[in-house]
This record gives structure tokens, C-alpha cells and sequence, in this order.
């Protein structure tokens, strides 16, 4: 009974469920679009939409207000009213101080980077789910928000690098000569990179790919794109990859080398949760790319993936061009949020029962994995031990 909100006899009044304007900078989504509002006002829920915090994604405040929900310009207001505040990045501390104790929060919490968040939300006895601890269970996919942000980062890599890119990508045969495919490699084929290659694909290159996990080779395989063996299996837990040995890394960093030097445009997406980014390409492969070769970094947030990647900058080496893209879902703001809204959407429907209330226990599965903090207590394992190697 411990984690009761609905006490016995009580009334059951609509959830209120607030809709923050994400302040983080360069963030231009929105935690939900008209069209969820929609959902959850039919539902019998009260939504409440901060002033301006869809325009960036290009959902104006009367097509909030047109789905049922209402605007509201005192941010203030609008936190301290909430039962429930979705948001796309994590609160800020001074967000939290406004938060009624027992108040909701979902979104991505990114904790072990922002633990003053995590901190102030346990002292202020904030229940916070976050949505990357979402498990990768078939019943889940619907809320799962890393995979639909994920997509959209792989498309739009793909399409920033056709940017970037000198040279078509398809083959031509025109009156003034054949041209010639771009040759577009992936490395890293999980959800962004098999998005990336398919992306490419339809655009008409050649795409090759490469990841450790040999599980990925079909999928890979069944997009067109040739996947490069290399005698390494490193399937981790959960569908995810494990780290390399280093005799692993010096082998996979020669294969990649080979086929880095032949390609056009490099899209990089490897990484291994809760760890810096392995390094794939060194400054010594960069100086064999052609010049006017293309390396989009995706996980330049987390290290890179390219040793000359810089994060959230594009710098030219020897007529390389590198990117290291910060937030690419959030460069295509009208489809990343409807996914996240929609994602958002199945999870709010684990919190709440049939009457509309609150759910008495968060046993679910789904909501137990995710649930980050509540009642005063970090709930999640590793942020909790990280918090206490800092004596927090
Ligand atoms: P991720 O973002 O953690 O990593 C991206 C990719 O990098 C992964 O494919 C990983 O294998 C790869 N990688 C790691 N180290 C590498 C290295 N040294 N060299 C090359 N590649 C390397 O992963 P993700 O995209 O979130 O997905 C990982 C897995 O989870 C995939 O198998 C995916 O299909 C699976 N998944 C399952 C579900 C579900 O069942 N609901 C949902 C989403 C994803």
C-alpha cells in the first residue's frame, strides 16, 4: 500500500497533466501534439499546454486548444496545478521546486548526467518515470521512446549527410555522362543505423553496414545493404551490444578502416548503454577518407565515435567533413514529437485505471522498471549507487 494515491472513499477528479515549453537549448520538440491532447481530454483528463511550447515542432497553441486542451502562460501556474508533467528532457531543478509533493513526471531523465535533478526530486518526494528505463519488451514497444527518437535520429543523419555530401547519391545515367552511386557505410545497426540505411537506401546509394552484433546481419541484409562480417560476436544483454576486448577493438577498428577509406559518407551510431562511445575511426583513418567524404557522428553526445568528432560542431579535417550532431531527433520536431507523444500516451494508460484514476501500485512490470524516483527513494539501482559513491 505504500505506493497508494487514490485513498478510499475519495473522489475521483480528472488527472491534470501539464505540458511544459522544454527549455533545454537547440530543443524544439513537444512532449504532446493536438492530436494525443485529444486522446487524453476524451479520456475525461484536463491537459495543460504552456504557451508557445509546441510552436518550435509547429503545433500552435490554437491547435492545442482545438484538441480540448488549455494554454496557459504562467509557467508557474502551470507546474504547480499538475498531478502529472510530461516533458521531453529533464526537469530542471528550479521546475522541481515548483512541483507539488506526489506529483508525476515522465520523460527522459538522462540520470546519471543529471543527478541534481534526480537529487531534488527524491528530497521533494517527486514520483519520476523515466522513459529511457522503458524494458524492451514486446508489450512495451508502443512506449518506447528511445527506439522512436532513435528512428528519427537515423533519418535525419541520413539526410544530413546527403546534405553534406558533394556528390548524388543515386546512380545517373543523363545525357552528360553516368554518375555513379554514393557508397554510404553505417556503422552500428540498431535502431538508428538500420533507420539510416534505409534512408540511404531510398535515396539510391550503395550502403554497406557493420555491427557487432551478428544478429543484426539479417536485418541489415533485408534492407539491401551488405553487411561486413567481421569474426566477433558481442551480443550483450538485452538485445544490446557488450564492450569489446581490447584485441576485439584493434581487429574491428582494421575492417572499419578498410571500408571508411571507401566510402562516401560515414554514418556512426555505435554505442553501449551507460558507457563512452567505442572509437571506430581514428584520426590516422580520417586522413585515408576521400576528400569530400562525409562522417556523421551520432553518438558524439556520448564521445563520439570518430576520434576529430567534436560535439555539437562540424569541423573540417583534410577536406573531411565531420559532424557531431547534439539532439538530431529534435531536427525533425514535428514527427520525433507525435512518435513521443504517442509514445507517452500508451504509458499514461499503464497509470491510470478504468475510472480514470491513478493506479493504486505501480507493480506493473513496465512502470516498476522505469521508475526512476518516488516517495523519497531513487528507485533505479545504478543511480542510486552512483548517488551514493558521491555521498549524495
Ligand atoms: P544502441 O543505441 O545501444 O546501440 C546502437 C548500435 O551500436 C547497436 O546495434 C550496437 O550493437 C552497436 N554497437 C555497439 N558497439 C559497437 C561497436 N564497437 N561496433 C559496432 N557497433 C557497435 O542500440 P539500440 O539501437 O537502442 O538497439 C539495440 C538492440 O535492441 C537492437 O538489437 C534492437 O533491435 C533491440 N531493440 C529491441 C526492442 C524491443 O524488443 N522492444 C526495441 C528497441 C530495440
Amino acid at each position: 500500500m505504500e505506493e497508494s494515491y487514490h485513498v478510499e472513499g475519495e473522489e475521483i477528479v480528472p488527472l491534470v497533466i501539464a505540458v511544459p515549453k522544454e527549455l533545454a537549448e537547440g530543443e524544439k520538440r513537444v512532449a504532446l501534439v493536438p492530436e494525443v491532447v485529444q486522446k487524453l481530454t476524451k479520456a475525461g483528463h484536463e491537459v495543460r499546454i504552456e504557451h508557445d511550447a509546441g510552436s518550435r515542432a509547429f503545433y500552435p497553441d490554437d491547435l492545442f486548444t482545438a484538441a480540448g486542451g488549455r494554454i496557459l502562460s504562467s509557467r508557474v501556474e502551470l507546474l504547480e496545478g499538475a498531478r502529472v508533467v510530461v516533458c521531453v528532457q529533464p526537469p530542471a531543478v528550479e521546475d522541481i521546486d515548483r512541483l507539488a509533493e506526489g506529483t508525476i513526471v515522465i520523460g527522459f531523465m538522462n540520470p546519471a548526467r543529471n543527478t541534481d535533478a534526480v537529487i531534488r526530486m527524491r528530497d521533494r518526494k517527486i514520483t519520476a518515470f523515466a522513459l529511457e528505463l522503458v524494458p524492451r519488451i514486446t508489450r512495451a514497444q508502443s512506449m518506447d521512446a528511445l527506439s522512436s527518437q532513435a528512428t528519427a535520429g537515423g533519418y535525419a543523419a541520413a539526410v544530413l549527410g546527403a546534405a553534406h555530401t558533394p556528390k548524388f547519391l543515386p546512380m545517373l545515367t543523363t545525357a552528360a555522362g553516368t554518375i555513379r552511386p554514393a557508397t554510404v557505410l553505417i556503422l552500428g545497426a540498431g535502431v538508428a543505423g538500420l533507420m539510416a540505411i534505409a534512408t540511404a537506401k531510398r535515396l539510391g546509394a550503395v550502403v554497406e553496414a557493420y555491427d557487432v552484433r551478428r544478429a543484426a546481419g539479417e536485418q541489415v541484409r533485408s534492407l539491401g545493404a551488405k553487411f561486413i562480417e567481421l569474426e566477433i560476436n558481442a551480443e550483450g544483454q538485452g538485445g544490446y551490444a557488450r564492450e569489446l576486448t581490447a584485441e576485439e577493438k584493434a581487429s574491428e577498428q582494421q575492417l572499419v578502416s578498410a571500408a571508411v577509406a571507401r566510402a562516401d559518407i560515414v554514418i556512426t551510431t555505435a554505442s553501449i548503454p551507460g558507457k563512452k562511445a567505442p572509437l571506430l575511426i581514428t584520426k590516422e583513418t580520417v586522413a585515408t577518407m576521400r576528400p569530400g567524404a562525409v562522417i556523421v557522428d551520432l553518438a558524439a553526445e556520448s564521445g563520439g565515435n570518430c576520434q576529430e568528432t567534436e560535439p555539437g560542431r562540424t569541423v573540417q579535417v583534410q577536406g573531411v567533413t565531420i559532424l557531431g550532431p547534439l539532439n538530431l531527433p529534435g531536427q525533425v520536431p514535428f514527427h520525433s514529437s507525435q512518435m513521443f507523444a504517442k509514445n507517452l500516451q500508451s504509458f499514461l494508460a499503464l497509470l491510470v485505471d478504468k475510472e480514470g484514476a491513478l493506479v493504486r501500485e505501480f507493480s506493473d512490470e513496465i512502470l516498476a522498471a522505469s521508475l526512476l524516483v518516488h516517495a523519497g527513494e531513487v528507485r533505479h539501482g545504478p543511480t542510486r549507487d552512483l548517488l551514493a559513491g558521491r555521498g549524495a
